[in-house]
């Protein structure tokens, strides 16, 4: 249920964005009706612009457009949030996965000889210690 939190958000997102902007174009629709002339009107030809009707079908425009353009501008901010968690959450699971340099390193080899003038250390990778590179040991 509350599992891939970031997915939901993004379609909640998606989905309360659609649905503003239908409620927006009905609710403007509505608008647009109620300013203009009835049916009845036109068909006994007494049709009256009052500047009310205009206002109502201005206005109807109006929530049509910037009704839809805040739903969208909206939804941006819950999606962008939803893409937020989704990518936090990846880049959590990524790095608990990856071991650390520590693990990664190889086990270092044994010390198997000492060098006699410098008593540097070494493994049996070289039989030369780079104290003297020209004397042979
Ligand atoms: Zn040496």
């Amino acid at each position: 249920m509350f599992n891939n939190i970031g997915e939901k958000i993004k379609t909640w997102a998606v989905v309360e964005c659609w649905l503003a902007i239908i409620a927006s174009i009905i609710i403007g629709i509505f608008l647009i009706a109620q300013g203009m002339p009835s049916s009845e009107e036109i068909a006994y030809g007494r049709v009256v612009e009052t500047p009310a009707n205009t206002f109502l079908i201005f206005c109807g425009i109006g929530v049509a457009i910037f009704g839809s353009f805040f739903a969208w501008l909206s939804s941006l901010l819950v999606y962008g949030f939803g893409e937020l968690i989704e990518t936090n959450a990846e880049i959590a699971f990524n790095t608990t996965n990856v071991p650390s340099q520590e693990k990664i390193k190889e086990p270092s080899k044994p010390i198997t000889w000492t060098c006699s003038l410098c008593n540097k250390k070494h493994t049996d990778d070289t039989d030369v210690c780079g104290c003297v590179p020209y004397i042979s040991p």
